[in-house]
């Protein structure tokens, strides 16, 4: 297979024109890859997590890029034209919200999802973005940022309500989308505790542990016990 992307989490392989292949790393990265460090078993991990919510996501009517699982770290995709834009879906107040709102308690519940969004760009370091920059930039319509948005709740909604099942806190969670060849936008990328924040009775199973100074191995291992949880067989 063609390698046609490496990232610091993933690389992606070209399969034919329709599939792609997403590879998930045995590395955990943080600080814009100033932190890197090998860590074994976290890339299946990952890709069950991005499997399994992907498939919830599917059997309860979201469109996904997501086909299969390996069972191990890899997943086949639909090939997208991915919106550059990251959007950012926050139940309560943490991360990059408590910089630009230093004011706001860490951990305040918001009274309602927020839902906010970022040009992909790491030599940007991610910037904020407003609708007009988004529409006027001619990187989507309204009414394909309306469509977004609304997914992004149902998301929310359903993530939250299934994880809470678990004892689990959603405290927020980064998505991307893409067009397929039909035009229509399906949410792509990944799920996982790369991508979301999620606590047990105050401790973090997701990438925030690491990013607060924890091991590689504790981050496994983390993600081993939030799978657990979930019944995620991997
Ligand atoms: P924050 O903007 O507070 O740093 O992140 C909000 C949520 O989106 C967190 O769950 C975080 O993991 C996720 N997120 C934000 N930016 C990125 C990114 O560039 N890559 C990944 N993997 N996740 C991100």
């Amino acid at each position: 297979m063609e390698l046609i992307y490496e990232g610091k989490a993933k690389r992606v392989y070209k399969l034919n024109n329709e599939w792609l292949v997403m590879e998930f790393k045995d590395e955990v990265t943080a600080f814009d890859g100033l932190r890197k460090e090998v860590a074994i078993g976290k890339g299946r991990l990952a890709a069950a997590q991005t499997a399994f919510f992907m498939s919830y996501l599917e059997g309860n009517g979201v469109r996904t890029h997501f086909i299969d699982w390996d069972g191990d770290r890899r997943i086949t995709v639909r090939a997208l034209r991915i919106v550059p834009i990251e959007v950012i879906v926050r139940n309560y107040a943490y991360g990059s919200f408590l910089k630009r709102m230093p004011m706001v308690k860490p951990l305040t519940r918001f009274s309602k999802p927020l839902v906010e969004f970022h040009l992909k760009s790491d030599e940007l370091h991610d910037p904020l973005l407003t609708m007009d920059d988004i529409t006027e930039a001619g990187l989507l319509t309204r009414e394909e940022l309306q469509e977004i948005i609304n997914t992004s709740l149902r998301v929310n909604d359903l993530l939250t309500n299934l994880l809470s099942t678990r004892g689990l806190i959603l405290v927020d969670f980064k998505l991307e989308f893409g067009f397929d060849g039909s035009g229509r936008l399906l949410l792509a990328d990944e799920l996982s505790g790369d991508t979301m924040r999620i606590l047990r009775n105050g401790k973090h199973l997701d990438k925030e542990l690491f990013r607060m100074g924890a091991s590689a191995m504790d981050l496994v291992k983390a993600y081993a016990e939030l799978n657990a949880l979930l019944g995620i067989k991997s």
